[in-house]
């Protein structure tokens, strides 16, 4: 029961520990987990941001591309031939929003699509020529900041010289909405998604707000950002052409945005794309991993107290077969130390009856030696008369019978056992061998003043017995009733025929056996360990002879008895049966 209850305690303490230890790494762990997964966040907004700029530096810078392989490779066809290819650039490759050609004078005398190009336009004359004389003199591409455009809007102008060796032949004008680059990298980036893009120039212009298109091409520094020191220090590293991520705080929705921007390097043009996301968006993504790292935490504490629990179970069930089986070796153990102790004890009497035995059998021989010896001794004197030598020969003759008596006693146990004691059965009348053997004994009884009484039903059945061994058996039953009966006693001889066989019963008013005796007297050598018993002398051979007659005869024999008022011996015999 202890190792039971032990054994509990252990597996609830190791179940208390790991789940302690789980909860700790679990708890441990969500702090980890939140770092990286803010870490992740930003991560995350950054590569958009960069995607994004990447998106606008290609395709614009593809564009101008175009535009300078135009001006390099059609340099020595007429000014129509090169404006004859507008159209096809224009339509074949999407973004511009117009080509135009300013000759070289200044004057724009072709652009595609036709409405939109201010055909006579004369920068010289608008005093709109700095752009031009600049891309004309240095000789290279001139890209101009987003400029707001007559229709509204803001346009990057990519000014391209064409040369024909030395000979200036005007400049190519490609104007790219803003709205253009914009509407394809930038405006998908939000959809779905909480949160703004905007993009901004290296001075703080607005290009693109996601959320505030009324501060497109307005100065971003000056109109949002004055009071808001994180954020200007955002838009200042944006400007530097820097990339990275960090935190302010936005009056307008009043939250927390985590910002992610990347530099856009078009040329000489340095803009800076910025995603803009509420920090709560972080908090729910930390949430939402947080459930699942729960559930899984739910899971773990789940499966170690299932464990536990059958672990349990099965320690229990194993307790209780080892206990079944502790218990019953101890059952088998208690069962195999009584049968030790009874074959001690038994061992003992055997031994206390061995030393009886060899008193008892030189008491039995030295004292008929003892009568003849002096006897002897009295036939030894010459003058004795006759009716002395005769008394004297008697008890030398009756001595002798003893004797012989005592040595067949002993020696007729052996012979039973080994079987080698023939029976002559023969059909017998008890009358005649119960009045034989009660005529042997009428002697002692009558000097010791018991009666003795015979009572047989008229018509017994004759059994089949020897005569020569049954009339022993009787005779010893009826001895022993009369050794252990006191004076004045009664003894009774009675037969009757039961369950198809005869049964006698010899009964006296004695002694009686104790209980536990009772079928013990039937053992050699055995006597009750009573005075009387020792007064009274004996082999402790006699009822052991009786019984391995009467079972020879093919019957039973045993004694009932009640201490100090009497025993019976009974034995059973076979019919006759013809
Ligand atoms: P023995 O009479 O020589 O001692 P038995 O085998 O005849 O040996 O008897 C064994 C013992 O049984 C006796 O010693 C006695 O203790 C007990 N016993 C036998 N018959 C009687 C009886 N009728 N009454 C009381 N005890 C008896």
């Amino acid at each position: 029961m202890k190792v039971k209850i032990d054994n509990i305690v252990i597996i609830l303490v190791i179940c208390v520990i790991l789940i302690c230890v789980v909860t700790l790494l679990g708890f441990k762990s969500h702090g980890e987990v939140e770092d990286l997964v803010q870490q992740q966040f930003n991560e995350q907004q950054l590569m958009l941001a960069r995607q994004a700029a990447l998106g606008i530096e290609g395709f614009a810078d593809e564009r101008v591309t175009i535009i300078e392989i135009l001006a390099r490779d059609r340099s020595g066809d007429s000014i129509s031939d090169i404006t004859g290819c507008f159209k096809t650039i224009y339509e074949e490759t999407s973004g511009f929003y117009s080509i135009e050609f300013i000759d070289a004078n200044g004057v724009v005398v072709y652009g595609y699509p036709e409405h939109s190009a201010p055909v006579g336009y004369d920068l010289y004359a608008e005093n709109m020529s700095g752009t031009f004389d600049s891309a004309r003199d240095k000789r290279e591409t001139n890209i101009s900041s987003p400029t707001p455009l007559f229709e509204g809007g803001l346009g990057s102008f990519i000014w391209v010289p064409v040369y024909e060796e030395e000979e200036f032949k005007g400049v190519i004008l490609a104007i790219i909405r803003t709205t253009t680059i914009t509407d394809r990298f930038l405006e998908p980036i939000m959809q779905d998604r909480t949160g703004y893009v905007y993009l901004i120039d290296n001075k703080g212009k607005s290009l693109y707000d996601g959320t505030r298109r009324e501060a497109i091409g307005k100065n971003y520094i000056k109109m949002l950002s004055e009071d808001n020191d994180a954020w200007l220090k955002i838009l200042n590293e944006q400007m530097n052409g820097s990339e990275g991520t960090a935190v302010y705080f936005d009056e307008g929705s009043r939250s927390e945005q985590i910002v992610a921007y990347a530099p856009v390097r078009w040329r000489d043009q340095l803009w800076s794309v910025a995603i803009s996301v509420p920090a709560s968006e972080v908090d729910h993504l930390i949430q939402s991993v947080y459930t699942k790292q729960m559930t899984f935490l739910g899971i773990v504490i789940a499966i170690i107290l299932c464990g536990s629990l059958g672990l349990i179970v099965m320690f229990s069930r194993w307790n209780k077969t080892l206990e079944a089986e502790v218990k019953s070796k101890t059952g088998d153990l208690i069962q195999s130390n009584k049968e030790l102790a009874l074959a001690n004890e038994r061992l003992k009497e055997l031994d206390k009856l061995k030393s009886d035995f060899v008193s008892m059998v030189s008491h039995e021989l030295k004292t008929p030696l003892a009568a003849m010896r002096t006897s002897a001794q009295v036939l030894e004197v010459a003058d004795i008369n006759t009716e002395t030598k005769g008394e004297m020969l008697d008890i030398i003759l009756r001595n002798m019978d003893r004797q012989t008596n005592l040595v067949n006693d002993l020696l007729d146990p052996s012979r039973i056992e080994s079987g080698r004691m023939e029976l002559k059965f023969e059909k017998l009348s008890l009358d005649s061998i119960i009045a034989d053997s009660v005529e042997s004994v009428r002697q002692t009884a009558f000097e010791k003043g018991i009666a003795l009484d015979v009572e047989l039903p008229e018509d017994l059945s004759s059994v089949k017995a020897d005569r020569e061994k049954l009339t022993p058996v009787i005779i010893n039953l009826l001895n022993n009733a009369i050794k252990f009966t006191s004076r004045s006693g009664e003894i009774s001889i009675k037969a009757r025929e039961l369950n198809g066989q005869v049964e006698v019963r010899v009964s006296d008013t004695g002694i009686g056996i104790p209980p536990e005796d009772l079928d013990r007297v039937f053992d050699k050598f055995y006597q009750v360990d009573s005075t009387l018993t020792r007064e009274a002398g004996g082999t402790g051979l006699g009822l052991a002879i009786c019984k391995g007659i009467i079972e020879a005869h093919n019957g039973h024999v045993w004694a009932e008895s009640e201490l100090g008022k009497g025993s019976t011996f009974i034995f059973t015999l076979e019919k006759w049966s013809g």
